[in-house]
């Protein structure tokens, strides 16, 4: 680029204050993964990473404050965290407001929206190119599908394609230019985009080649389309094994349900030989220790518990790292009892522990013919093996 630095230095605006209701319950989607990392970083990323970019302005709900913060910790990039306004244009103004208060703020200014967290520095430098030129500039794709008019859920005419596109963001404008207009902009009526206001003030926009990458995160399945795009890892498999005695005495626990038996299995907790083996796939799934690391049996708390309650932990850290279980199989080797009986009892009290479908739990049952301590009825293995996905996978 051969102007000057400061002449084309930018700032950042994110539009994160949205609460994304078509994702069903949880946290609003700027703040799930994708990826490997929250929705919102990527963006918050790129921009950091861009040569001329000052500072980035992140417009938040108030009620997501912390959140933001959270995700914002460990940059080294100006970052200002502000709460927005009630719609999207409100959010768009305290960010513009913000930045029209410092002392030199850049001349130009990026409006980006954080469900969309595909920016990448081709893009940006498209769009800082073409305000050397121009009052604005947006990223659009080409219509690829037919387009044609709906009536009384008809067909009515087909529209031209060829002067249509399909509108991204970032869009870029001079920061004087897009201030006015929004100024301008009646205060009641809510914009399409900040391409139109500054349309509506007699601004041009013009258009640069966006990218599918920068698709925005709409519905569950998007996550998991854009995952795939980016080439992000999708699966990780974990494989677990435990053994306990069989001792009179004891109640028997297996899979989180009491069976009856002549014996039980001894341990410090309940002794849930199925429930550690499928602890230990999923801690080994995620790369994070084992049982003992996360439950030592030097420790007395531990002592006498329902392994329900590790395995409400293992799940809780699989879902931090924004993986889900695809399936889990587990196989018990004992002679008795026979674990056929108890098959759906079990699945279901798994399925449950674990909020996951049972569909997505085996349990199989096996002998070792009468050899080794399994065949002597003087213990239970277990053997698991889990296969994690991206969430929404
Ligand atoms: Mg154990």
């Amino acid at each position: 680029m051969s102007s000057p630095v400061e002449q084309c230095a930018f700032a950042a605006i994110i539009v994160a204050g949205g609460t994304g209701s078509r994702m069903g319950a949880g946290p609003a989607k700027q703040y799930r993964d994708v990826a490997g990392k929250p929705v919102l970083r990527h963006s918050i990323d790129a921009f950091a990473a861009h040569s001329h970019c000052d500072i980035i302005i992140l417009v938040v709900a108030d009620s997501d404050r912390d959140r933001a913060d959270a995700i914002c910790a460990g940059l080294t990039k100006k970052v200002v965290i502000i709460v927005g306004g009630h719609t999207r244009r409100a959010s768009v103004r305290a960010g513009l407001n913000h930045l029209t208060a410092m002392d030199m703020p850049p001349p130009f200014v990026l409006i980006h929206d954080a469900a969309r967290p595909g920016v990448d520095e081709g893009v940006i430098d498209r769009l800082i190119d073409a305000l050397h030129t121009n009052a604005g500039a947006l990223p659009a794709l080409p219509v690829t599908d037919s387009v044609a008019r709906v009536r009384d859920g008809a067909i009515d005419e087909p529209v031209d394609r060829e002067a249509l596109v399909r509108v991204q963001t970032p869009q870029a404008f001079h920061l004087d230019a897009i201030v006015e207009a929004h100024r301008a902009w009646p205060e009641e009526k809510e914009a399409t985009d900040d391409a139109a206001v500054l349309r509506a003030a007699g601004g041009t926009v013009v258009v640069v080649p966006g990218t599918e990458k920068l698709m925005k995160l709409t519905y569950p399945v998007d996550f998991s389309v854009f995952a795939t795009m980016t080439g992000a890892e999708r699966m990780r498999i974990g494989q677990g094994y435990d053994v306990h005695a069989l001792v009179e005495g004891k109640q028997l626990w297996l899979c989180g349900i009491r069976i009856d038996h002549s014996h039980g299995l001894s341990g410090h907790s309940d002794a849930d030989v199925a429930i550690h083996a499928l602890c230990d796939a999923l801690f080994g799934a995620i790369g994070n220790g084992d049982i003992g690391v996360h439950f030592p049996p030097s420790d007395e708390k531990w002592r006498g518990v329902s392994s329900a309650l590790f395995l409400e932990y293992a799940m809780n850290l699989v879902r931090q790292t924004g993986l889900a279980v695809a399936n889990c199989d587990l196989t018990i080797i004992c002679e008795a009892p026979k674990i056929g009986p108890h098959r759906e009892a079990m699945r279901t009290r798994l399925a449950d522990i674990m909020a996951i479908d049972p569909s997505r739990i085996s349990i199989k049952g096996t002998t070792s013919e009468g050899l080794g301590f399994t065949g002597r009825h003087e213990g239970i293995a277990a053997q698991a093996v889990v296969l994690l996905q991206n969430e929404n996978g």
